[in-house]
């Protein structure tokens, strides 16, 4: 008979790189928002369709084309339409042949970029607050993260203006004399919303190029970038740093469907060769019917160009919507620059200073889901006041948050 108190799923089985691991706050905050019946600005994940013509192509492809495995690379047409596309965005130019990856997003290509240069011991430099996968896939690497902290605005009502959060360079100079082997750089940054200047990249670039380390940067927030004087660069784009640095992107925040999942790492050779050894050795190639229909749409240069626009002038819309209701809340927000994120500073309203239950607090009393910023850090602050709106829903959703408030306190 089995034993009654054995754990047939013996926690203690967890390989130790995985202990320190929980379950993501993303689907906690989105299991949370459904069982409250809440609406869920926490997930990062679009309720409304992105274009039907994408879906029209991937619905072609997949009746018509091979449906066996693509080459492991990725599919030459997408691999040729990547490569303008990126050069597009970046004037950045990458070989199709031997210098871009297509992965299962964003999310596999950072896995695959981590594991296959990071080494037991290997040390790591993260700007926090940081996008929780980061810590997730270097802590199968065995390397070690060297936190560098990035400054929130001072809070304070009378001053609720785009005030930015900013790098803390002291933070940063220490990390760097410790010596690294790689820095993960994330522009527009989730969750701060944040868009790096040429400057703030030169120097951490320079500071990575000095140290002999790879830059890693995750630009999935390509596209969504607001403000003129401080516009989304790729800091591929900085000569010197071009061969050093591999690119992250992804179809999920471009094309607004995050279960598409196809990203795509570009890189110089010899790091593409790494980053495709751990990529067969994962998921091997990507559904060749997705990657076909995702082609199509990026060759269609003038519509591209039009749905690119259109999709920046409705985020840029939405971002406004969220800033008013919940400035008018009493939230006291940082200036988002890019990606779909708003950033709010809640002490006028709420005197609990830990971000985790003010989150659960207000999910259920408010009926509004959040993200707690407590889940971005390896070692979270303490009396850190700060939860992040995703705006990534239509405007009937965002509208419907100012009822809440009223509602609900
Ligand atoms: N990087 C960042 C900064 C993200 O916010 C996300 C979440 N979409 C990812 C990577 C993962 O992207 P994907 O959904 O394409 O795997
Ligand atoms: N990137 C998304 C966010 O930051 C979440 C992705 C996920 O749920 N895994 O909200």
């Amino acid at each position: 008979m089995l034993d009654k108190n054995s754990d047939p799923q013996n926690a203690s089985a967890l390989a130790n790189r995985w202990q320190s691991i929980g379950d993501s706050i993303f689907s906690k905050m989105t299991k949370l928002a459904s069982h409250h019946k809440a609406i869920n600005l926490g997930q990062g994940a679009p309720d409304f369709y992105g274009p039907q013509k994408l879906l029209d192509a991937i619905c072609t492809h997949m009746q018509t084309c091979h449906n066996q495995y693509s080459p492991a690379p990725g599919e030459n047409y997408l691999c040729e339409q990547l490569a303008l596309f990126i050069e597009q965005q970046t004037s950045v130019k990458y070989d199709p042949n031997t210098e871009i990856t297509v992965t299962c997003g964003a999310s596999e290509a950072l896995f695959c970029t981590l594991n296959a240069f990071l080494s037991e011991g290997d040390k790591v430099i993260l700007f926090e607050p940081a996008y929780d996968l980061y810590a997730q896939a270097i802590a199968n690497t065995g390397a070690q993260i060297v936190p560098v902290q990035m400054d929130p605005p001072e809070a304070n009502s009378e001053a609720n203006e785009d005030k930015l959060w900013t790098i803390n360079w002291e933070s940063f100079e220490k990390a760097c004399q410790q010596g690294f082997k790689c820095i993960i750089i994330n522009t527009p940054h989730n969750p701060t919303g944040k868009v790096f200047t040429k400057n703030e990249l030169k120097k951490i670039g320079y500071a990575a190029h000095k140290n002999k380390a790879i830059i890693i940067s995750d630009e999935v927030y390509e596209n969504l970038s607001f403000t003129d004087s401080r516009p989304y660069t790729s800091v591929a784009s900085i000569p010197e740093l071009r061969d050093i640095t591999i690119r992250i992107s992804s179809s999920a925040k471009l094309f607004g469907f995050t279960g598409l999942k196809i990203g795509w790492a570009s890189a110089p050779e010899h790091l593409t060769k790494g980053i495709q050894l751990v990529h067969q050795s994962t998921v091997f190639c990507v559904n060749p019917a997705l990657q076909l229909g995702l082609a199509e749409c990026l060759a269609d240069k003038e519509w591209l160009s039009q749905y690119l626009q259109t999709q920046q002038e409705s985020y840029r819309k939405k971002r406004d919507i969220l800033k008013t209701i919940l400035k008018n809340a009493g939230f006291f927000l940082s200036a988002c620059d890019g990606t779909f994120f708003l950033c709010a500073n809640y002490k006028e309203i709420y005197k609990n200073t830990n971000s985790l239950e003010f989150s659960n607090f207000f999910v259920e009393n408010s009926k509004i889901a959040t993200i707690p910023f407590a889940s971005f850090y390896l070692k979270p602050p303490t009396a850190f006041p700060w939860v992040r709106f995703a705006f990534c829903k239509s405007d009937e959703t965002l509208l419907s948050v100012e009822k809440n408030l009223l509602k609900n306190g």
